[in-house]
């Protein structure tokens, strides 16, 4: 059995704790690896190993530091589909969105290749008598990056590239169900020129978390991953004097008015609530008509699409979306489900009882398609995180713009209208982080910032952007008195620029 262990001080190291976690095949549902989970010594040991590499990295120009993310950049272009196989095979996303998950993940490095033009300061020229004022981005020394299975090619990328770029060392926590992306991508910044022990991987569970949380030469913790533990991250990493950001999941909605051109809303509802199983943070999973007229063409055009979606294996290019990343998981989205049916929604496709011949074994689950969900219902208050789509029927606008407003999570909505003012008004009250105009998965490009609110995120900035390079740098502001500005004698008053 292929087993995986940690990768520090700019190799791969076995993991000695004896302990380990099951890598599935999720088309297959056996295991295919198992992954070492770390002792807090192991985690000590990395935290020791980035400690002692940092100042070096930090002392680096940024100029050359960008090089590094660049040659990386290019190492990753060449093994693009091999590494997008590797990510597909363990998360069960087809072989196209995985390569998407790359990209995403490439486009953060490129941001971060500007760092030279980024981590520029401030300065004041003659803010007072012979004195100028300056400030400076420094890095903070060495953070951490825990990150969640379902983006483990883009994920880590947000969180490692503008950390490294910024001048600080590394560990990456990610998710144990799908490990060996993350893992090649530290080889890869390795061969790039990234010194040794400048990022290193933990692989592991609670505890090789809990180490980095706990940890005092930890200075920032980043987290991805469901509410509870993005919740519990923030509060301890607080708790012991770190910086942090953590996000969380999700619910999103898509309002569609009657205006809205509703081949195109049924196009983005299927791609949005249905792609990579429903397994994205970003996924569409309630969907908000206004009016009956409206809910009742949508549903009429929605239905058919669910029932005739495609469902393969990873490796099929003509499939819509793979397996669930495990059985548990699926287990759990079904009895959502079932949950939905006993709370009196209206299950208008059922997808509980599908079977892919040749991979009974696997974790797949049809489509799933709800009509008439109110917002008192578990299913529309709690994430699924599988291919079901709620639609819950508004009577007005008002109570569209009401719904995602109130609900606790906020991190995308979308509205789908022809109407400017409608949409500008839609973007202007809605209480959700990251809004879509006729956009259903509104992700932003790497040079804007990524982040819900509400229960969807804790903590003050968001991820990529130029929020990327505040969370990774402290700002340091001097004030310069030169010579020949210098008055004589002792003065007892606090300063001011008279
Ligand atoms: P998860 O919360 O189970 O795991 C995330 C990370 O936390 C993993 O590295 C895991 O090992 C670790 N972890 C798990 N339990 C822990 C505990 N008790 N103590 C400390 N660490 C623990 O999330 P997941 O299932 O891997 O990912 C799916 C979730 O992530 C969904 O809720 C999804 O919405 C969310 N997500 C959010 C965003 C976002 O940007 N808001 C992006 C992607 C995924």
């Amino acid at each position: 059995m292929r087993e995986i262990g940690h990768f520090i001080g700019g190799q791969v190291v076995k993991g000695t704790s004896g302990r380990f976690g099951d890598v599935f095949d999720p088309n297959t549902g056996e295991v295919q690896a198992k992954v070492a989970f770390a002792t807090p010594s192991e985690v000590g040991h990395a935290i020791a190993v980035a400690a002692a590499a940092q100042p070096t990295w930090a002392a680096i120009n940024p100029q050359r530091r960008a090089r590094v993310l660049m040659k990386f950049i290019d190492l990753v272009q060449k093994e693009f589909d091999g590494l997008a196989r590797l990510l597909s095979s363990e998360h069960g996303k087809t072989f196209a969105d995985a390569k998407g998950d790359v990209q995403r993940g490439l486009e953060v490095v490129e941001f971060a290749c500007g760092i030279p033009h980024l981590l520029k300061g401030e300065y004041s020229e003659g803010a007072g008598p012979g004195i100028d004022l300056f400030s400076v981005r420094q890095p903070l020394g060495v953070v951490a990056g825990i990150t969640p299975f379902n983006f483990p090619a883009m994920i880590p990328m947000w969180k490692f590239a503008p950390a490294l770029a910024c001048g600080n060392a590394f560990i990456l926590k990610p998710s144990e169900r799908d490990p060996s992306v993350p893992m090649r991508l530290a080889e890869l910044l390795v061969a790039a020129g990234l010194p040794a022990g400048v990022l290193n991987v933990v692989n592991g569970d609670k505890e090789a978390v809990d180490t980095l949380l706990t940890d005092a030469r930890i200075k920032a913790v980043g987290f991805v991953g469901s509410s509870a533990i993005a919740e519990y991250v923030y509060t301890t990493a607080c708790a012991h004097n770190k910086r942090a950001q953590c996000f969380g999941g999700a619910k999103n909605h898509m309002i569609v008015m009657p205006d809205a051109d509703m081949d195109q809303a049924v196009d983005a509802l299927i791609g949005a609530g249905y792609g990579s199983a429903g397994e994205r943070c970003m996924a569409v999973s309630v969907a908000v008509p206004v009016g009956k007229k409206t809910a009742d063409i949508l549903l009429e055009k929605l239905a058919p699409r669910v029932e005739s979606l495609k469902i393969g294996p990873s490796t099929d290019t003509q499939a819509d979306y793979g397996p669930m990343i495990t059985r548990a998981h699926l287990e759990k989205v079904k009895s959502y489900v079932d949950l939905g049916v006993r709370e009196g929604a209206k299950l208008v496709v059922d997808g509980r009882g599908f079977k892919l011949q040749g991979y009974e074994r696997g974790n797949f689950m049809g489509g799933c398609l709800f009509d008439e969900v109110t917002p008192d219902m578990r299913i529309y208050k709690e994430e699924i995180f599988g291919p079901v789509l709620s639609v819950v029927r508004a009577t007005d606008y008002e109570e569209a713009v009401r719904l995602p407003s109130r609900h606790e999570y906020g991190n995308g909505v979308a509205i789908f209208t022809r109407d400017g003012d409608t949409a500008r008004d839609f973007v202007s009250r809605v209480d959700v982080g990251m809004v879509g105009v006729n956009f259903a998965i509104p992700v932003p490009l790497a040079y804007y910032t990524f982040g819900g609110w509400k229960r969807s995120g804790f903590g003050d900035l968001n991820q990529h952007g130029p929020d990327a390079i505040r969370f990774y740098t402290k700002t340091k502001t001097v004030t310069a008195r030169w010579p020949s500005g210098v008055k004589e004698g002792a003065e007892f008053v606090i300063p001011t620029m008279k």
